[in-house]
């Protein structure tokens, strides 16, 4: 392959310096995003007047690859591609973006795609093709649903275990299980090269503190480690969309024995920001929504309503009653989002006629 054209292969990993002595660090990685994305200033409405705040556009790694999940899964297709695993299996919420972003990856690479989806769908065929569903049909995933409550390792687990059994018994061929999210220790590497990337951008010594949205704990977990690692005095904030601080700090604690820290805790190195979460993962309410249109109209940046939307409010808010922590500092806000899907879905909650009735001129 010549110079500069890419292709599906495996890329020798090599990690920064300071990572060398985390236990089970990756060999290797494929070339899926589009790096590096861009930094730049965000005049956000409603922010401190002696706050400076800029955004990473990780909602630029791709298109209909895009996201953070992307920075997961150049090393978690590099571990299926290694193991020799012909199908891929993971799970999320029906309009996950983390599945949508696995069955991209899955065509672009020839291999095929499973989907544990939890909704809550009384029958199958009411599920669908919006946003992200849309996306899996099109990249020809299958697609299996489980109720909305469904528990990872009393449930998805298992049903992702015994549909490889049955994959093996049928084809002969394996499969690859990938954890919620993608947030697993080999994922995990993900953003470890994220916090590398901002490193090489220079951009370390230009912040004083990381805000991002957290859901499954992957994307906190690599920045706050290399952060760590690094001996970089920024602060690192995940703002809950779902779950609460205690959650994710036990999956850092137990990501942090896996890669052999066993000197800090999670506790030490990451700061979980409460109260962002709303009605709950993926359920929205008007003025969540309202403040996803005012960013897009006053900033040119689409949030989405699961997460990025919530993050940014909940920060805002954060901001505002405990000044005195922010006060005077220099924010990098990390866009977690690829909208692909989930913008194409957001279009279905919101009242279009209500949104053209209040944008129309003439
Ligand atoms: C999955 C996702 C997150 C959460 O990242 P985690 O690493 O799972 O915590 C944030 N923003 C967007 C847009 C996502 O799709």
């Amino acid at each position: 392959m010549p110079v500069g054209i890419r292709s599906n292969s495996l890329i020798a990993y090599t990690p920064p310096s300071w990572a060398e002595k985390l236990k089970n660090v990756p060999t290797h990685r494929i070339q899926l995003g589009h790096l590096n994305t861009p930094v730049h200033s965000w005049k956000l409405p409603g922010l401190p007047r002696d706050v400076q705040l800029a955004i990473k556009r990780d909602d630029m790694t791709g298109s209909t690859l895009g996201g953070n999940k992307i920075r997961k899964l150049e090393f978690l297709f590099a571990d299926a591609l290694q193991k020799g695993c012909r199908h891929v299996i993971t799970c999320g919420g029906l309009q996950s973006n983390h599945c949508r972003a696995v069955a991209v990856a899955c065509a672009q690479l020839g291999l095929k795609c499973h989907l544990v989806l939890r909704s809550g769908l009384k029958d199958v065929k009411d599920a669908g093709c919006e946003g992200n569903v849309f996306l899996d049909k099109m990249m020809g995933a299958s697609l299996y649903y489980v109720p909305t409550k469904a528990e990872y390792t009393t449930e998805l687990l298992p049903r992702m275990q015994t549909l490889a059994d049955k994959i093996r018994d049928d084809s002969g061929e394996d499969s690859y299980l990938m954890e919620v999210g993608g947030s697993s220790d080999v994922g995990f590497y993900g953003y470890v090269e994220a916090f590398h990337e901002l490193e090489q951008q220079g951009v370390l010594d230009s912040f004083d503190d990381i805000v991002f949205a957290c859901g499954s704990g992957g994307t906190a977990e690599g920045l706050a480690v290399a952060n760590h690692l690094t001996g970089s005095k920024l602060r690192v904030h995940g703002v809950a969309v779902c779950d609460d601080a205690i959650y994710f700090h036990n999956h850092c604690n137990t990501l942090l024995a896996q890669v052999g820290l066993t000197d800090i805790r999670s506790e030490d190195i990451l700061n979980i920001i409460e109260g962002a979460k709303g009605l709950g993962y993926g359920l929205s309410q008007q003025p969540e929504l309202d403040f996803v249109s005012e960013i897009a109209m006053s900033t040119g940046i689409v949030l989405d309503p699961v997460y990025t939307g919530k993050a940014v409010l909940g920060f805002l808010n954060q901001l505002k009653a405990n000044s005195s922590v922010f006060k005077g500092k220099r924010i990098l806000y990390i866009h977690t989002g690829s909208n692909e899907g989930i913008v194409l879905w957001f279009s279905m909650l919101v009242d279009c006629r209500e949104f053209l009735e209040r944008t129309m001129v003439g």
